[in-house]
């Protein structure tokens, strides 16, 4: 799979275009099963927030969150795609669709490791 170090992602429509530095190629791929991920169903990988630009539809997002209010979900408003997340577990970091890259196919990927996000680090009280 090829990852340039500045790579495009679009929603399926293509209103939202995102470009992704990504030096180290496509890190930390993964699944998560939350319950928000569990429906959601997206491979995700991860980028800096200064690493990721929206270069189209910024008005075109719509943010969905959700238990503390703290990560930020985006979807295309007009196709409903899931673009990216400001995560809860790494504030510094976006979490992004892999299959919104360009010329990516998310199934390349398979099998892809679990995150344990129904367990959350933050909501466990005995941390
Ligand atoms: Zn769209």
């Amino acid at each position: 799979m090829d990852i340039n170090r500045v790579h495009n992602a679009k929603c399926h429509c293509g209103a939202v275009e995102l470009e992704l530095t990504m030096p180290n190629g496509l890190e930390d791929p993964r699944r998560c099963s939350c319950s928000m991920c569990r429906k959601r169903g997206a491979i995700a990988a991860s980028v800096l927030l200064e690493n990721l630009k929206i270069v189209k539809g910024e008005d075109n997002l719509t943010l969905y969150q959700f238990n503390t209010m703290t990560a930020r979900h985006y979807f295309c408003k007009t196709c409903g795609i899931y673009t990216h997340h400001q995560r809860r577990s790494n504030p510094h970091q976006f979490a992004i669709n892999v299959a919104c890259l360009e010329g990516v196919n998310p199934y390349d990927l398979e099998p892809v490791k679990i995150y344990d996000g129904i367990h959350h680090p933050k909501d466990s009280i005995n941390l």
